[in-house]
């Protein structure tokens, strides 16, 4: 799961790192009160979208008002243009053609910048270790540096979490260049960052751009965080910063039915009982020369009505043209699956092909009324028929 930048910051906030100071807009809000305390009387007005290349981007019909982030010097500026942003479309290297709807945007006290550094951590799962990606060359373009100058980036891996040893942080501090009261800053970001990883199960966090400003102070000026979904049940502070607009719909749909849904971009959609199972499901359908439109695991405790969410999860997706229920009956029975397929092709009037593949308990008897409803279902014999029935049901 993503969080926006102003949770972000909040986050970074609480555990004390240098961040500006900033606040949400509201139409409503009397935002002169808020800004004026600012001497320098620069703000910056940030759109926020998961997607990043914000300040690159730009709003679909408005090719040259500037783009997601932005630098301004008076009140009456700010406040049109975050009234502008709101209700846009943005688009960035990020978020396809169409764009993502603003509805948030985060309004900062501007920082003066020196210079500036990209950091991110992430987890290397080759060596199950996190990586720190550090440069000095930070900045908007941090994918051209990666390509043009790989040597201008550098990995570091940590050796013990729970002992960062200041040796390790000083070299660090070196590879970037920083010295004196830098050393101490840089080092104090990356022993809190790496804590706030490790305790909200994060799956990256980058800082880009990290800046120095006129002061000589090192300041977080942007942040961009995921976290593990299957770590959010023991952070409930971070499940608090979802943002359903920022997540699939059907996803969104399937998750609170408690379904393990991920939609992918083929044709053939699958409705299986248990992760590998539907893993496997996948890899056949890739076999036989098509693609999967989605993942789907109905669970340990799959049952009528789970089925019947099922198929209305699917159905869905305009990409569909055939669907593809590969059950294997261990403590749940057969019989009870296809009485839901029924059920749910009468229900909610389904015209798709749908192929089955029943194996273990109540197979037979499950199959005999799939044969016996006279509805668009076929009982396949094998999965790899039903793999390829499938196939030459959605051509
Ligand atoms: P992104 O484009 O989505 O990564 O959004 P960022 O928050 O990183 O902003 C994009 C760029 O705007 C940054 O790389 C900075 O160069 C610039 N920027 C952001 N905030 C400030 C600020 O407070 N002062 C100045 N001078 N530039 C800023
Ligand atoms: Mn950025």
């Amino acid at each position: 799961m993503n969080i926006h930048e102003f949770q972000a910051k909040q986050l970074l906030l609480s555990i004390n790192l240098p961040v500006p100071k900033g606040f949400i807009y509201n139409k409503n809000h009397n935002i002169e009160s808020l800004l004026i305390s600012n001497k320098e009387k620069k703000w910056v007005v940030k759109s926020q979208i998961h997607a990043g290349g914000r300040g690159a981007g730009h709003f679909l019909g408005f090719e040259k008002s500037g783009g997601g982030v932005r630098l301004l010097d008076n009140l009456e500026d700010v406040k049109k243009t975050a009234d502008f942003m709101l209700g846009k479309k943005l688009i960035t290297k990020q978020t396809g053609p169409l764009g993502k709807e603003v509805n948030l945007v985060y309004i900062e006290e501007s920082t003066s910048i020196k210079k500036e550094y990209y950091i991110s951590l992430i987890i290397d799962r080759r060596v199950s270790k996190i990586m720190l990606i550090a440069s000095q060359s930070g900045g908007m373009e941090i994918e051209e540096v990666a390509l043009r100058e790989p040597n201008k980036i550098f990995n570091f891996y940590f050796d013990n979490l729970d002992e960062i040893k200041k040796n390790e942080l000083e070299k660090l501090s070196q590879n970037l260049f920083f010295t004196g009261n830098q050393t101490v800053q840089f080092s104090n970001i990356i022993e809190k960052l790496l804590k706030l990883f490790k305790d909200f199960d994060a799956s990256s966090i980058e800082i880009n751009p990290l800046v120095i400003d006129n002061n000589n102070n090192l300041i977080l000026l942007d942040a961009k965080m995921s976290f593990d979904d299957n770590a959010l049940y023991r952070n409930p502070d971070i499940l608090k910063l979802k943002d359903d607009s920022e997540e699939d719909p059907l996803e969104l749909q399937a998750s609170k039915k408690q379904m393990n849904y991920i939609k992918l971009d083929g044709s053939i959609g699958c409705m299986v009982n248990g992760a590998g199972l539907a893993m496997a499901t996948m890899d056949i359908i890739k076999f036989f020369g098509s693609e999967p439109a989605n993942f789907l695991d109905l669970g340990g405790t799959a049952n009528k009505e789970r089925a019947k969410e099922g198929f209305k999860i699917i159905q869905s997706d305009p990409k569909v043209r055939s669907i593809l229920v590969n059950i294997f009956g261990g403590i749940i029975h057969c019989d009870m699956i296809a009485e839901g397929i029924i059920d749910a092709t009468k229900e909610l009037n389904l015209k798709l092909p749908i192929i089955v593949r029943f194996q273990g308990t109540k197979a037979k008897e499950g199959k005999d009324m799939i044969n016996n409803s006279n509805l668009n279902i076929i009982a396949a014999e094998s999965l790899n028929d039903a793999a390829k029935k499938s196939v030459e049901a959605s051509l």
